[in-house]
């Protein structure tokens, strides 16, 4: 049995080794030996998704963490149960675009 595809699970937010190995066949060639997961380490997942959202655009592994109340003004829906929500890059870059004040651009 070939070993060469396992690799490990890091964190999305600190990128540290979360401890997780992955067995997949298909990641090997794209991420080598560490592996992005959607899966926070405890340590994060204590530190800012008690209070937040973890936005993750998979295409480009980018991420964001949002507080809970960002979350249900800018998207004016329930919590995602788990913390942990799925997006494009236009949604990405909406979400890091810090929202107009009331006042500005009023004639
Ligand atoms: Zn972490």
């Amino acid at each position: 049995m070939d070993k060469s595809f396992v690799t490990m699970a890091v964190c999305p937010i600190c990128h540290k080794e979360t401890g997780d190995l992955l067995m997949d066949t298909k990641v090997r060639d794209v991420f080598e030996r560490y592996t992005m997961t959607p899966s926070p380490c405890q340590e994060c997942r204590e530190k800012y998704l008690s209070n937040g959202v973890l936005i993750i655009a998979p295409e480009t592994s980018r991420i964001a963490v949002i507080t809970d109340d960002a979350f249900l003004r800018r998207f004016n829906m329930d919590l995602p149960p788990k913390k942990i929500a799925f997006c494009d890059e236009r949604v990405m870059d909406w979400i890091l675009t810090p929202p107009p004040t009331e006042t500005e651009g009023q004639p």
